[in-house]
């Protein structure tokens, strides 16, 4: 899907700083710092084999992959600053949120940590730690989510030029190592639990809010940090692939679409996507809603199917959208057919028409094609998979079937 309903936290504060119990969450969320220490090394030598003279990110889930850190300090500028000259990171921050490092691998790692206040320069700060040689015309790297307030003066202290990070360091954040596998592998599993109680919450007379109080709790119960999206498309709603939930009150033999998701562990996603008939599949009576569902499932089987190192995004896109197509549904398959997954729910691979990028062992994302019926009803079969060396592994493994 395009957009997912994202449940924001006040102020843009990690869960963690909310559940009062930092210490004992720090070992939960956080890989040992040693694969924090790795990727750093891992980092550095990407940016210079790509020729950069450095690397700055801002915070979100490059600082993340790279520290451990969600840390959010909004418009005061909070940077890792990576030579590439073999010399030690550096990490800014503003000095009032230093006791937020704790929640991150930083202190384990070797990073200068240099605080600012007030009347210090945070950017000069940030660009000396890149340790330019002068007279030069460096590139540096930065990361996606820098704004322009800081993107601009680092630009020009920086004199040379400046590309984005995520362009050299794409291999790096797309392959995912074991670690990360597994965390998604558990983040997978999390929510196939909370899909085995989905039939017996869809009962008539109850709203979708309903269902979605359910599911916000199941969420959390089956060992989720923290809710990501709850969607809860009944009949109608279903066609429109960013409904969220509503007050309508399902029906017996209501096609619902249910797309959930949330982090887990090491903030490592989870989003899967079954459809159900409220009541159980012996209320659905509509011959064009099972033709649709079967043709649905044809594609998302043979898409999952197709999926292995060596074929294109767009080749795996194009499987599920010709047997649509084919089947005569192909305007009613609105968006692409997957995204990568990860830190973030959706990053690269994009699987889509138009990425001609490989896929390689250790990519994960979803497969996820969609039929919507406008005025009707819609459904969508979603699972992550991770390219294994001669297939894939689907981590999602609850039934897909209408139930
Ligand atoms: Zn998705
Ligand atoms: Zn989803």
């Amino acid at each position: 899907r395009g957009r997912h309903r994202r449940l924001n936290y006040p102020c843009g504060l990690h869960p963690c700083h909310m559940m009062g119990h930092m210490s004992e969450h720090h070992t939960e969320h956080l890989f040992p710092a040693s694969v924090y220490q790795h990727r750093l090394t891992q980092a550095a030598t990407a940016a210079r084999n790509a020729g950069l003279d450095g690397l700055i990110f801002g915070t979100g889930a490059e600082l993340a992959y790279l520290t451990g850190s969600w840390i959010s300090t909004h418009e005061r500028l909070t940077a890792l600053i990576i030579p590439t000259d073999g010399s030690e990171p550096t990490f800014i921050l503003p000095a009032v949120d230093r006791g937020d490092l704790a929640l991150s691998a930083i202190p384990e790692l070797t990073v200068t940590v240099r605080g600012w206040v007030d009347g210090d320069n945070p950017h000069d700060l940030a660009v000396k730690a890149l340790h330019l040689a002068p007279d030069t015309h460096p590139t540096i790297g930065l990361g996606s989510s820098l704004t322009a307030d800081h993107v601009l003066p680092l630009q020009q202290r920086i004199g040379g030029s400046t590309v984005l990070a995520a362009t050299v360091l794409k291999e790096l954040f797309m392959r995912k190592a074991e670690e990360e596998i597994t965390a998604l592998r558990n983040a997978a599993a999390a929510i196939d639990r909370v899909f085995a109680a989905v039939p017996k919450l869809l009962q008539p007379g109850r709203s979708e809010q309903d269902v979605a109080r359910d599911l916000n709790y199941l969420i959390l119960k089956e060992g989720h940090a923290a809710v990501d999206f709850i969607i809860v498309g009944s009949a109608a709603n279903g066609a429109n692939p960013h409904h969220s939930y509503s007050d309508r009150i399902l029906k017996a033999g209501d096609v619902v679409v249910v797309d959930i998701g949330g982090t887990y562990g090491p903030n490592y996603h989870s989003d899967c996507t079954r459809t159900f008939i409220v009541g159980g599949p012996e209320e659905q009576h509509n011959p064009d809603i099972a033709a649709m569902y079967n043709v649905l499932e044809r594609a998302q089987a043979a898409a999952v199917a197709a999926v292995k190192p060596g074929v294109t995004a767009e080749s795996i896109d194009r499987i599920a959208r010709n047997i649509i197509t084919e089947a005569g549904y192909g305007e009613q398959f609105i968006h692409r057919t997957g995204h990568g997954i990860g830190l973030s729910t959706h990053e690269e691979p994009f699987i889509m028409e138009g990425n001609h990028l490989t896929l390689e062992p250790g990519m994960a994302f979803s497969i996820e094609p969609g039929i919507y019926i406008e005025g009707q009803y819609g459904a969508r079969i979603e699972d992550i998979v991770v390219v294994t060396e001669t297939g894939c592994e689907t981590l999602n493994n609850q039934p897909r079937s209408l139930q």
